[in-house]
């Protein structure tokens, strides 16, 4: 765990990070806010101690700018303060602090009071990582997807670049829920993202979109080059076996890949890759179309 604290005491910088450092804790730090800003931004520490006083700005304006970059926005915030003054303390927590610590400090009370920050911290990492986890297969979900779309959206729109995405459907898995049961549908589901997870780079992103659909977005890669990817996912999903009594169960997938060339939005992106894959299940299943948009001018040539 990373601490930053930004003070331009050295007492409270000895103290603190004498306190912290025996807690085991990697301490870093700043003398003025700007410097502090800097280093939150590199390091992105799992916790801020910040003093009100500080040379070249005051303590509330740097939580404000923390508070306000949503790469930062969720580090949890401990003021220092030589203030007892009310106003002051209702200020910092108002604009987002979740503690104060009167100065001069007890390195105990100090130490404590991060504890409790960093305890509230991770629980809430849990509900938020809980909030965007599929239960069953253990991919993001489609809320965590859409969320992660927005995100490569504008970073391409700002600096450039090209997203993939690639949407899969398992074939005719209705039957296999009718004749085998649900419990094996479930496995098959299960191994399928297994398959999505272990064939994936660290960058891309599997979700379960719904049902047995999925999609993957793949950064910085175009259509062509997701196709081999989607190859390789169809490859992998037709060796899955799973055991039914005396009957072993395999599937086959079918899928749609296109990139964000010369589309306007996300649902463009997200209709493209449905329409490619609407046309693989019109071609025998188990195979991956391509560039659907791309093909639809020549269609209506
Ligand atoms: P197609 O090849 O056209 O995709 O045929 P299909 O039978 O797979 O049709 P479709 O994709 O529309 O059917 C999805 C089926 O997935 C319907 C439902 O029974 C099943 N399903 C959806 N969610 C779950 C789940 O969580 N567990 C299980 N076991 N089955 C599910
Ligand atoms: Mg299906």
């Amino acid at each position: 765990m990373k601490i930053l604290l930004i003070d331009d005491s050295p007492e409270a910088i000895a103290i603190a990070r004498a306190r912290l450092v025996r807690d085991n804790y990697e301490v870093i730090h700043a003398t003025d806010g700007k410097a502090g800003l800097a280093i939150a931004s590199k390091e992105k520490p799992d916790l801020i101690l910040l003093d009100i006083d500080l040379p070249d700005t005051s303590g509330f304006e740097i939580c404000r700018l923390l508070k306000s970059d949503p790469e930062l926005s969720m580090i949890p915030v401990i003021f220092l303060t030589g203030s007892t003054d009310t106003t002051d303390k209702v200020k910092g927590l108002d604009l987002g602090a979740v503690d104060y610590v009167l100065k001069p400090f007890d390195s105990y009370e100090l130490s404590a009071r991060v504890r409790a920050a960093l305890r509230t911290k991770h629980l809430q990492d849990l509900l938020i990582k809980h909030a965007q986890i599929d239960p069953l297969t253990e991919l993001w979900n489609r809320r965590a997807l859409m969320d992660r779309l927005a995100q490569e959206w504008s970073r391409i729109t700002r600096h450039g670049g090209v997203l993939a995405c690639i949407m899969c459907d398992i074939d005719h898995f209705k039957r296999v829920n009718d004749t085998y049961g649900h419990r094996i549908g479930d496995e098959i589901l299960r191994k399928v993202g297994e398959v999505l997870i272990n064939t994936s780079r660290q960058s891309d992103f599997p979700a379960r979109y719904g049902g047995d659909e999925f999609v993957v977005l793949v950064p910085d890669e175009d259509a062509d080059g997701a196709y081999h990817l989607a190859e390789r996912y169809r490859e992998e999903i037709s060796k899955i076996e799973v055991k039914a009594g005396k009957e072993v169960v395999s599937v086959t997938a079918s899928f749609g890949v296109d990139d964000s060339n010369g589309l306007p939005s996300v649902e463009a992106l997200i209709e493209a890759v449905d329409a490619a894959l609407y046309k693989a299940k019109h071609s025998n299943r188990n195979c991956v179309v391509v560039g659907e948009k791309q093909v639809l001018p020549t269609q209506s040539d």
